[in-house]
């Protein structure tokens, strides 16, 4: 028996259309370096129709990718709802990527256009002659006439081209599975790989961002989105703005802790999201000049485990209460979120809080253990974890059909490469990264248990954790430590600290203090290169015996 509801699909046209009337006073503006350019959600609406309007005129049809070459500002958001509500893809490109994968992700997804931002220009150019498929390339908040195209390829204006245009668009119904955005994952291994999103995935993953169980956006929210909308679809903030009228503020190029709390300052925002490492600056920033943010309602924070020393220094310090979530690429990116449950509070949410939450109804998650079986939900047992759901990727984009990493998939389910141990509740904690945790002796060492613990001495800014091999045990751990500013500590001094906090064979015997950490284009610890810096025999390492 069929149900009598309505097939209306999961456009993300409705939610432009949505937007840009019923929430039409909300806004979103762009930090300049001294205030904010703003624009309402009407006036998105009209842009973005405007931009339909001329990227149809370039030949851009259903399906075609856009790129975008772009910091977090309004072209960006208009472009991130035009493309696919025009029924065309979406692709944001990582700014930071190292050159040769920029040029491998724009031909892999044979992008036609990019949208460029003026200041980024200088760099864009040098990518430009290798990026087979770009036919046009649109400079937005800068000069076109700085691009020397190659032959083939036309410059636009995006203020010249969108001001020519119409200022409504007949946006198509479109088939709720069709592609909207695509992004491709910031491994550090191999090539990058291409995950697409679908309207309907994007609907259903904004709805859960929405949800008070997740970010609880509303429209009364002031939303600073620093995570860049080319990192895991920009945590779905933009849909998810758009469908609950939040307004946005968007950072630019603005990305250092002293302009970050300078718009901050300006602006009061209530919600906040990025990655741990801008959030250590931001706290350090802090340090050295006091400053309210009690405006933050909370803040988000994901990517890589958040140190519950943070977490307690925002809410001790600051007020500010940090939401850890989990989530990756594949799963667009919203995973689990760290909310205590029902009747839990003060120093008991802890416990819940420093875990990488509990998992929502559309996500599925189990444990896989080392020999294929999957492991209970107890709260000790450890396994990969792997998740299945309506925004969980089935497969990474091959334009010839190929089958890319099968090895990550089973039987429909994703396998994330994480592993942990989830409680009967359905909270996640998660150990180490599969390739990063230690094996020592035929015992694991979690190396974010060793970087979260030692970080929560003061003299400590930042440290990570490789396994380096070891004659007798296989792997030890190597502590990277970048000493806060005008602090001094002695590698026995940190090894003292940790010693009431792990067994005594996970203590770390060798240390090496180094000017910074090296990092992903997403801000996260490079450990592949730090691993490589210590086989050049590039760090200086302490033995303690
Ligand atoms: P990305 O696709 O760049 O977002 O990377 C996804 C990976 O980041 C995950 O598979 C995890 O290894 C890691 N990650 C994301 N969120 C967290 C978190 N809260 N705690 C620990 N690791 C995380």
């Amino acid at each position: 028996m069929l149900s009598t509801m309505q097939d209306e699909p999961l456009s993300l046209a409705t939610l432009l259309r949505y937007a840009s009337t019923f929430m039409g006073d909300s806004t979103v503006s762009t930090w300049t370096g001294t205030g904010v350019r703003t624009m309402t959600y009407r006036e998105l609406g009209t842009e973005s129709a405007r931009l339909a309007n001329a990227l149809r005129a370039l030949g851009i049809g259903d399906g075609d990718r856009v790129g975008t070459f772009m910091w977090n500002n309004n072209e960006h958001m208009v472009a991130y709802i035009a493309v696919p509500a025009m029924g065309a893809v979406l692709h944001a490109l990582n700014i930071r990527l190292f050159p040769e994968q920029l040029v491998f992700v724009a031909n892999h997804a044979e992008d036609q256009v990019v949208i460029v931002d003026g200041t980024l220009v200088p760099m864009f150019a040098q990518y430009l002659p290798n990026l087979k498929t770009v036919r046009h390339v649109i400079v937005a908040n800068g000069d076109a006439a700085a691009l020397q195209a190659p032959e083939g390829v036309q410059v636009h204006s995006y203020a010249e081209l969108l001001a020519a245009q119409p200022d409504t668009f007949d946006f198509p119904v479109i088939d709720e599975r069709s592609a909207a955005a695509m992004c491709y994952t910031s491994g550090t291994t191999g090539d990058p790989k291409g995950v697409v999103y679908s309207h309907r995935s994007n609907w259903l993953h904004a709805m859960q961002v929405c949800q008070p169980t997740s970010m609880g956006f509303s429209n009364r929210d002031y939303v600073l989105a620093i995570v860049p909308l080319f990192h895991a679809n920009a945590w779905g903030l933009p849909y998810a703005a758009l469908m609950s009228g939040a307004n946005v503020l968007m950072p630019d190029r603005f990305l250092q802790p002293g302009p970050l709390l300078e718009m901050m300052a300006a602006e009061q925002p209530t919600f906040a999201a990025a990655v741990p490492t801008i959030w250590g600056g931001v706290l350090a920033g802090l340090a050295a000049k006091p400053q309210d943010i009690s405006h933050l309602r909370s803040v988000v924070v994901g990517g890589s485990a958040v140190p519950p020393s943070m977490m307690r220094a925002f809410q001790e310090k600051h007020g500010v209460r940090i939401l850890h979530a989990w989530g990756m690429t594949e799963t667009s990116p919203l995973g689990s979120v760290a909310h205590p449950p029902a009747g839990v509070a003060g120093e008991d949410e802890w416990e819940y809080r420093f875990t990488q939450g509990r998992f929502p109804a559309s996500v599925q998650a189990r444990l896989v253990g080392d020999n294929g079986t999957v492991v209970p939900n107890d709260g000790e047992s450890l396994g990969e974890l792997e998740v299945r759901g309506p925004w969980i990727t089935g497969s990474y984009y091959a334009p010839d059909g190929a089958v890319i990493d099968p090895d990550k998939f089973d039987n429909g389910w994703l396998r994330t490469g994480d592993v942990g141990k989830i409680s009967p509740d359905g909270y996640l904690t998660l150990v180490d990264r599969s390739k990063d945790v230690i094996k020592s002796g035929g015992e694991w060492i979690s190396s974010v248990d060793l970087e979260n613990a030692v970080m929560g001495h003061p003299a400590v800014a930042e440290a990570a954790v490789i396994g380096v091999p070891d004659e007798k045990w296989d792997e030890r751990p190597l502590v990277a430590i970048v000493l806060a500013e005008g602090t001094e500590a002695k590698p026995e001094e940190l090894r003292d600290f940790l010693a009431d906090k792990f067994a005594k064979w996970q203590l770390p015997e060798r240390w090496t203090f180094i000017a910074e950490v090296p990092k992903t284009s997403v801000g996260k610890f490079d450990k592949k290169r730090l691993r490589a810096q210590y086989a050049d025999g590039d760090l200086t390492v302490t033995t303690l015996s």
